[in-house]
């Protein structure tokens, strides 16, 4: 039987106002805050519970951003591409195909791209690619405060403050104790929906086993000798590697797949567990404890076997953030479903276009259908059903199970920040509720912030 205790009443201070409050600071919210500023939206606070921007992205050490493009179209761009363009021009910061050969189908082109997962689609080259978390997270540093976003780092959001379908703000905690920011609008970018959920907004939290999407993980890097040297070899010895990566799952227990970095003396391990909820602190404990007992294990198979390319293997570091691929999905006015996925399906209130991209089963294999058309967001996904000026943005959109396996990935989840930026400012600028707001200038205000939208290129 639960045992519960009453908490005694406290006066909560008021810590500051905003005209725009974004909780979560990973991708979707550091895409949202900068999309609120530079659009006017006024006071534009983003509050974030760890010391770091981009979520996932930097602290969870997911740097792989696949394809934006298709074929010769860059698809998504706004913020998500001004960020990847300034990690190029930074040494070590980006490594993919470069925009020049972006839809190229020259076979030399394709063929050198091909072993590195997602860069080509279609025998064609993506524009995507591989970036150093380090480097992110100062990169998302300087365009938050380009823009003249107020962030608060170190601040927990636990509870929205509010009722009858209107959220006045979110209490935080923190080393001050519990304080409350209030707000006009707010954006939970969570990644977990935790802000929505508290606000009463109902949810999905059910996951299908072979969905990548119900699998957590603790990704981690080596210091190996040349990951060129290691791509040849699995390719001229396939059968071989092939081996050695089966040893290599069954010794960590779980499936891993190694990925390159920016750095070629630096690998990235991805890793799927399944049976955990990532709403639960014993299972977010249980993870952790699990990925890092294998890691010397791994290495100790890689050096015994002198890999090529990976041997000899050190341990360089890794995640900040256990690796959470699905949770809460925030039901909203529209949910995106999985045949909306496949088929493309057009709305009349689109804000993002995501090209199909490929993705990894937690078996290790390829999802055996993926879509071939882009696919759409609209504005609805992001509205949550009942309040009047709350959004979500994020892997926690409004989506099935599939879809969100599919369209939750960091490009997807930036696309959808900007989208739900701009709608706030949109309706704090108009003096209007941000379920109500003016789609066409929602749409006009994402054009002029340079995102790719059906018969929007000028
Ligand atoms: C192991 C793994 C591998 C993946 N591989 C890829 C890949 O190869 N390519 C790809 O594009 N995507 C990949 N993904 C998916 C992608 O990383 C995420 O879906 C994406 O980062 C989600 O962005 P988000 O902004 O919605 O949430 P998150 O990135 O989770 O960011 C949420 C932010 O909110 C903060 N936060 C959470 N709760 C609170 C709170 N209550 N108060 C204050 N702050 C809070 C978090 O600290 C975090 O900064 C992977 C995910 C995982 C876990």
């Amino acid at each position: 039987m639960n045992e519960y205790i009453l908490e005694p009443a406290i006066n909560v201070e008021v810590m500051d106002r905003a005209n725009v409050l974004v909780i979560g600071a990973g991708p979707a919210g550091c895409a949202a805050a900068i999309a609120a500023a530079r659009a006017g939206a006024g006071r534009v606070i983003l509050a974030e519970r760890y010391n770091h921007l981009g979520g996932m992205a930097t602290g969870g050490q997911v740097i792989l951003i696949p394809s934006l493009s298709y074929k010769k179209t860059m698809m998504i761009k706004g913020i998500m591409l001004e960020a990847l363009e300034k990690l190029s021009s930074i040494k070590n910061g980006f490594f993919g195909p470069s925009r020049d050969i972006m839809g190229s189908e020259k076979p030399s082109d394709v063929e050198h791209w091909k072993p590195y997962f997602n860069m080509t689609r279609n025998e064609h080259v993506c524009y995507g690619g591989y970036t150093d978390p380090e480097i992110f997270k100062i990169v998302l540093q300087q365009m938050i405060e380009d823009a003249g976003v107020i962030v608060y780092l170190h601040c927990w959001g636990c509870r929205a403050i509010g009722q009858g379908g209107i959220v006045h703000g979110v209490c935080f905690e923190s080393k001050e104790g519990r304080k409350a920011i209030l707000a006009d609008t707010v954006i939970d970018c969570t990644g977990d929906g935790d802000i929505a959920a508290s606000a009463g907004a109902s949810f999905r939290h059910a996951y299908h086993d072979g969905l990548r999407n119900a699998s957590l993980g603790l990704v981690y890097r080596l210091g190996i000798e040349d990951f060129q040297k290691f791509t040849d070899y699995t390719v001229v010895d396939r059968e071989g590697w092939k081996l050695h990566n089966k040893k290599l799952n069954e010794i960590s227990g779980f499936p891993i797949v190694l990925f390159p970095t920016g750095q070629s003396n630096v690998a990235w391990v991805d890793n799927w567990l399944l049976g955990y909820d990532c709403l639960n602190v014993k299972d977010l404990t249980t993870v952790e404890f699990r990925v890092r007992r294998t890691i010397f294990d791994v290495i100790e198979y890689v050096n015994n076997n002198k890999i090529p390319g990976l041997y000899p293997m050190t341990l360089y570091d890794t995640a900040y953030q256990t690796g959470t691929r699905g949770s809460r999905r925030i039901l909203c006015n529209k949910e995106l479903s999985i045949q909306d996925v496949y088929q493309g399906t057009s709305f009349d209130d689109v804000v993002a276009v995501l090209p199909s991209i490929e993705v990894i089963t937690v078996k290790g294999g390829l999802d055996e259908i993926y879509p071939e058309k882009p696919t759409q967001i609209p504005l609805g996904a992001l509205q949550v059903k009942n309040m009047k000026n709350l959004l979500v943005a994020g892997r926690c959109f409004s989506s099935d199970a599939q879809a969100n396996n599919l369209i939750n990935l960091i490009p997807h989840c930036f696309a959808m920040g900007q989208a739900a930026g701009v709608a706030c400012a949109v309706a704090v600028r108009s003096g209007t509720e941000v379920s109500n707001v003016n789609y066409v200038e929602v749409r006009e205000e994402l054009l002029c912030q340079g995102v790719y939208l059906p018969d929007g290129e000028k």
